[in-house]
This record gives C-alpha cells, structure tokens and sequence, in this order.
C-alpha cells in the first residue's frame, strides 16, 4: 500500500495528530495479515458517497477505502550529517510515498520551540533543506558509480549520468528535484535513487485554536506551498487529539460548537489520498457496499486485481454506473433502466466513483 509519511520538527505536534489519526482509525488487531508497526497507522478515508450508496442499496456492512500515514520522528536540522536520527530517520522518509509536513504555527510558552520563535516558513525551510541535502549526497554517490558505468560504454549509465548531471547544480542551489522540468526518460533513469524531494509533499499547518481559518500564518505558508507545488491543510492538534477521544454523538456536539463540519483529520486524509494520486470506485452489492482504491489512470482490470488477482487475470467486462448516475436513478435497476449502465472493456479508464460491476473468467 502506499504511505504518507508525516515529518516535521520536533514538538511540532506530529505525534498529537499522528495518535488523533489512528484513534478515530482502524485498531491494528482488526488487520491480523498485515504487520502494523508502531508507527504505522491504518486510517479509513473519510467518503460521504459510501454513506450516500448504502441508503439505496441498504447493505449488511459498509467498508470504505484505507490509507497509511507513517509517524517518522527525529528530524532536526543537521540530520543530513548524521545529527539526531540521522540517517536512519532518512531512510524512513526514503520508504513512503509522499511527504506530508507538519509545521508549527501555534504559539504555546508551555511548548518549547526548537528555534525559540514560531515561524512556520523558516522552520519548513529547514526540514527541505535537510531532504535536499540527503539528496545532494545520494545523487554524488550515485553519480561516481555511474560515471565509472558510463566510461565501460554502458548506454543506460551515459543518460542516467546525463540525468544526474543536471539535477545536481539544482539540488546545489536549494531546490528540490520534483521542481527541475525533468523529462519523462530523465525521470525513469532517477526513479531507482527514491529522492526524497521527488516525493510530492503537502504541508499541514498547526494552528491555534483560533486561527483555524484565518491568522498570520496564511499568506506567507501559502505562498511557500504554492512555489513547490504544495498544497496547505490547516488543522489544530489539540482539538484534533480531544475529538478523537470523543463518542460520534459528541464528536458532533463539538464540532457544531466550533463551527466545523467535520475533523480537520478528514481534510488531511483526503488530501494524503489525492497526494498519493489514489482515487476510489465502489461496488455496491447487497452484502456489502465498499471503496476501493486504485491509481489515478487505471484501467477496467486493474481496478479488479484490487479485489483479486482472478479478477484481473480473467476479466471479461465492468458493469459500470458513474457515481452521479448511481445516484440519480437510485441504483443499480434505475440506472440501467434509464440506460446509464454502460459495459467497459480492457481499455477502459475507471473515474473517481464509477460504481463496477466485474464479469469475469475463472
Ligand atoms: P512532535 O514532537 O512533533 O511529535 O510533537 P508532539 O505532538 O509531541 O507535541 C509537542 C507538544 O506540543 C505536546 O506537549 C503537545 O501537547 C503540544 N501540542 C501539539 N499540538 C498542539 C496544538 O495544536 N496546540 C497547543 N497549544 N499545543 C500543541
């Protein structure tokens, strides 16, 4: 599965959000095949549509999609060099699949800064400096091995040097590598290298209570996300963490309180998922209405490897009914009746939502 990893300074508050995360989630011990580490924590993804499915088809069990958020501590600044966790911590961030960034915007005299002011920009500035750094050194290490392929005549190890040979003097100048205009073979020769700068990275703004929509923070983190492609998803740990704690009846209570519609945790969630370029079909039987997660770009087949492999292997069709449609002609009967169930073959590239219906050999 893929994973979002959560990184930040120290007493940020990653550990607040990251046990908030797996809290309101799934306990491991529902999840006896997979080895759940720690700081590995399963969360279910939060989906209206699920609940808008089950009313019509009226299920024995809804289960939705999940996603893996990883905990990794141990940054501080000098981390590149081997300080605090070091490397190991770097080889934590190495295994995800996108980097979500956790930066402190709250002021709290009873919560000691790492740099001894709030400033959210700057201390962002010094984690990516630390990833870019670890990838400075990557790529010379990888280069002086290369370089020696290349000399041998080994024509994937000239354009994989020629791929290095640009991303360095970028890297050199402080910026990360998934902002250089690489192209599409560049990239493929630099994939093996995992550069954590390659990731893609959103940040997740820490704020004071208060200042949940608004505060100083805003302009400033929103114009450094949107220079490195990032989106901003502010969210306050400390409510977080008391929500987390609460029964689903008073989680509501609470959040009418504040104004809210649903936890902030939802909102990072979501945005780790489209991160991670994931999007969701459902099936929609009787027994069980359910979220699956598929790439971005998938087709019809592999959309049911997700389910199982025989699936994939055999596959013949996909009843397909658009989300939208599903809705419309509430369900199944409706929608075909109205024409709106459409047979998809091999080629087809299911849409966020297509409700599938899989036809296939065993
Ligand atoms: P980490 O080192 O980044 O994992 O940070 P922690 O989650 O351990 O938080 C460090 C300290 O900051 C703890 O004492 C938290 O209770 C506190 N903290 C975390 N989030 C908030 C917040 O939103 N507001 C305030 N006032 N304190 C927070």
């Amino acid at each position: 599965a893929l994973t979002c990893g959560i990184v930040g300074l120290p007493n940020v508050g990653k550990s607040t959000l990251f046990n908030a995360i797996t809290q309101a989630g799934i306990a491991a011990e529902n999840y006896p095949f997979c080895t759940i580490e720690p700081n590995v924590g399963l969360v279910n993804v939060p989906d209206p549509r699920l609940q808008a499915l089950a009313e019509i088809v009226k299920p024995q069990h809804v289960v939705p999609a999940t996603m893996e958020f990883v905990d990794i501590a141990g940054l501080v600044a000098g981390a590149a060099q081997g300080e605090g966790l070091g490397n190991q911590f770097l080889a934590h961030i190495r295994e995800t699949d996108a980097i979500a960034l956790v930066t402190r915007c709250f002021a709290d005299p009873n919560v000691v800064h790492v740099s001894g002011h709030v400033d959210p920009v700057a201390d962002l500035e010094v984690v990516l400096t630390e990833l870019i750094l670890a990838d400075l050194s990557t790529v010379e290490k990888a280069q002086a091995r290369v370089a020696r392929q290349a000399k041998g005549g080994h024509k994937d190890a000239v354009a994989e040097l020629a791929a290095m040979t640009r991303l360095l003097p970028h890297l050199d100048e402080g910026k990360p590598a998934a902002s250089l205009d690489l192209n599409r073979e560049e990239r493929d020769h630099l994939r093996s290298l995992c550069l954590l700068t390659m990731k893609p990275l959103m940040v997740i703004a820490n704020v004071a209570e208060d200042a949940l929509r608004e505060g100083p923070w805003r302009a400033p983190l929103e114009a450094w996300a949107v220079a490195r492609q990032a989106s901003v998803v502010p969210v306050c740990a400390a409510i977080e963490s008391d929500l987390a704690e609460l029964e689903p009846e008073e989680q509501r209570a609470f959040l009418q309180d504040l104004g809210l519609e649903e936890p902030g945790l939802n909102r990072i969630i979501r945005a780790a998922y489209r991160l991670l370029g994931l999007q969701t079909y459902f099936t929609a039987g009787v027994k069980e209405v359910r979220a699956w997660t598929i790439p971005v770009g998938a087709t019809a087949p592999q959309a049911a490897g997700v389910i199982h492999s025989d699936f994939e292997r055999g596959f013949i069709r996909a009843q397909t009914i658009a989300y939208a449609d599903f809705l419309r002609y509430k369900g199944e009967h409706g929608a075909k009746e109205a024409g709106k169930m459409r047979a998809e073959g091999k080629e087809y590239v299911v849409q966020d939502g297509d409700v599938l219906n899989f036809l296939f050999n065993v």
